[in-house]
């Protein structure tokens, strides 16, 4: 981060609402994969609004960090590197990452849902 606390994408302030929802980067990224976060407020907003409608919680979850931790990756990127990520490499990192964590998955059913949801990020 900067010397303020200033989004390093709109200078708005930086805060987890607004950057993982609010943003106008982030909200580039969820549309590009066609996700819309009209009724999210916050963060933790997003496991009751649920916007892949994904009902195992497990699952859920890792879908929600895998992005958000994806968002803040492109955030990094800005902030340490003065680049400008576009939304089909966050969302291929997305991918690679679903894949990659689906390895530590102990329920095989949690798994084989893990590595399906991979896929949706290909359209992204
Ligand atoms: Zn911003």
């Amino acid at each position: 981060m900067g010397a303020d606390d200033r989004c390093p994408f709109c200078t708005e302030k930086e805060d987890c609402s607004h950057l993982f929802i609010s943003c106008g980067r982030a909200r580039s990224f969820w549309s590009s994969i066609n996700l819309y976060l009209a009724s999210v407020t916050d963060v933790e907003n997003l496991w009751i609004v649920n916007p892949f409608s994904e009902p195992n919680q497990r699952v859920r979850t890792t879908l929600l960090i895998c992005v958000c931790w994806n968002i803040w990756k492109c955030r990094n990127a800005k902030v340490f590197r003065s680049e400008d990520e576009i939304n089909l490499h966050i969302a291929s990192r997305c991918r690679d990452d679903l894949l990659l964590w689906s390895n530590r998955c102990s329920s095989p059913s949690d798994k084989a849902k893990i590595i399906a949801w991979s896929q949706f990020f290909f359209s992204g």
